[in-house]
């Protein structure tokens, strides 16, 4: 029985064709990194990004070029287009005139009320949401001054601030994120927030950095809310291709089975001395070849026979190695046994036709032999490595001694 994640109850927006909150699946944001105003260039990007999982793209909207730009790109767009907007409320007014589908304002730096009030007026009667995008970097000066640094509950109240002027004109299709860069306090400003709104929560570590060190902070904060059930839309905040930033987005939702698998899930044994190929070398090489395909299975790499089959039992298709032969299994069932170069290939092979044929097809079709060849394998082994220290001989020798 799969882990059930009871999810706060949010009140749900709608961005363009895509719910968020409300129960609505979560969803994986990215930014585009080219300039605005280049219209083919940014949507050849927006094209790469859905293709690699986001459900929902930002682009700045920084100058009036790229208002410009927003207006042919959003009828082009595969997945709806939000417009980020600092400083100049005015290209917020001018993006909502291009038809984005939602707005990001950054309540430390549009802090006229006046003009949030406007915004907030013209997005209604357009029906688009607007994300209150809190950023611990670019804090309200005021609130800055008042709490001493960008601490949780600061954070908290900024965004408290700007919901206020936003339900005072009656504006309440309403998402909000209070980033940190720092992850014990971006999770603590994202609990207290939870307890205070309704509103659908967006999570995100801020300038997390480049990859690994920014995928792990931003797995951190993210996965650690996502599984107390907090956040409604996730974006990876990486110093990368931001292709790598929706691809995991997409893969740490699927992972915590909150979004169904669309393409593949490679586990592989960490290896130990039992190995009887390179293991790394051999997951690099399925990875590979599996990827291209993008087959929505979850396929085990393993070092061994003895353990292999056994412990990824779960998977659908899986190898294991073992004196020279790859053991080919199907959920923990060995299925074919074949020369060890071949292994790859042969896991390629049964791997689209699982995908194609079902799971009780090509059970079915499992070569007669091949579990009675694993096992004489896995018994070899067993008795070649299974007990290095003797543990067995030794106990006997006790025995005898003890007894005289
Ligand atoms: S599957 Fe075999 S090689 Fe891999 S970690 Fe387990 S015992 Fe070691």
């Amino acid at each position: 029985m799969p882990v059930m994640i009871e999810r706060r109850a949010s009140r749900r927006i709608q961005v363009g064709s895509v719910p968020v909150g409300g129960g609505a699946p979560i969803t994986v944001q990215s930014m585009t990194t080219t300039k605005t105003a280049d219209v083919d260039g940014t949507l050849a990007q927006i094209y790469g990004l859905a293709a690699a999982g986001a459900d929902i793209v930002r682009v700045t909207c920084n100058d009036v070029d790229a208002a410009k730009g927003l207006a042919e790109m959003v009828p082009r767009s595969p997945v709806p287009i939000v417009a980020d907007i600092h400083f100049q409320y005015r290209l917020a007014l001018a993006a909502l005139e291009a038809g984005v589908h939602g707005l990001r304002l950054n309540p430390g730096n549009i802090r006229k009320e006046e003009h949030i009030k406007l915004v907030a007026r013209e997005a209604k009667a357009r029906g688009v949401p607007i994300r209150v995008g809190v950023n611990a970097g670019s804090l309200d000066k005021d609130l800055l001054a008042k709490h001493g640094s960008p601490t949780p509950e600061a954070l908290v109240e900024s965004a408290l601030t700007e919901v206020r002027y936003l339900e005072e004109v009656d504006f309440t299709d309403i998402k909000i994120s209070v980033k940190h860069s720092n992850v014990p306090m971006m999770v603590e400003a994202y609990r207290l927030l939870a307890e205070k709104v309704d509103y659908p929560l967006h999570l995100g570590v801020t300038e997390a950095g480049p990859p690994p060190a920014g995928l792990i902070k931003s797995v951190a904060g993210i996965a650690t809310l996502l599984l107390e059930g907090i956040g409604d839309t996730i974006r990876f905040s990486l110093t990368a291709d931001p292709v790598e930033e929706a691809r995991a987005g997409r893969q740490l939702l699927e992972f915590l089975g909150l979004r169904e698998r669309k393409g593949l899930d490679l586990i592989a044994c960490p290896s130990c001395g039992r190995a009887e190929v390179d293991v790394i070398k051999v997951a690099q090489e399925a990875q590979a070849a599996l990827e291209a395909e993008n087959l929505p299975i979850q396929v085990a790499v393993m070092g061994c026979v003895v353990n292999g089959p056994g412990e990824a039992r779960e998977a659908d298709i899986g190898i294991a190695a073992g004196r020279g032969r790859g053991h080919l299994f199907i959920k923990g069932q060995v299925v074919r046994v074949v020369p060890e170069e071949e292994m790859v290939g042969a896991l390629l092979e049964e791997a689209r036709r699982l995908v194609e044929e079902g799971l009780e097809a090509r059970l079915a079709a499992a070569d007669r032999g091949a579990a009675e060849e694993a096992e004489k394998a896995r018994l070899q082994l067993v008795e070649i490595r299974s007990d290095p220290n003797r543990a067995e001989a030794r106990k006997a020798r006790v025995e005898e001694v003890a007894r005289g």
